[in-house]
């Protein structure tokens, strides 16, 4: 039994280490620096809030569709904390790392950003 309870201190240990680890890495990414395409004032990852795209899928036959999918990363819009503007990611300059840090680590985007909402477009 010491065995087995030195083996559970190992791995109570283990996964705490890994949280503070976690947490470092989801702190780095939300210290990465957006510049706003409108008022060009660059602020943290983490102060920009993102609106998650939703579109229709139109009911058809007896049973299909009637139901609403989630955009891509590159295709929603993340809000300007400064200016308030929704810059479009698709057409971002840094397009390419906002979609990184936001699909690429296994952070939900309410961790990441200081707010998600949603924009429903049929
Ligand atoms: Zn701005």
């Amino acid at each position: 039994m010491a065995t087995i309870t030195a083996i559970q201190r190992k791995l109570d240990k283990l996964n705490a280490d890994k949280s503070e680890v976690l947490k470092q890495k989801l702190e780095a990414i939300q210290r990465i620096l957006v510049k706003c395409v409108k008022c060009h004032k660059k602020s943290r990852l983490g102060a920009w809030s993102f609106v998650q795209g939703r579109w229709y899928v139109e009911p058809y036959s007896c049973t299909g569709g009637d139901y609403w999918n989630f955009n891509k990363t590159e295709t929603c819009h993340i809000t300007c904390p400064k200016c308030g503007d929704e810059n479009y990611i698709y057409n971002h300059p840094q397009k390419n790392k906002i979609v990184e840090l936001v699909d690429g680590h296994h952070f939900s985007t309410e961790k990441i950003f200081k707010g998600v909402t949603e924009k429903f477009r049929r």
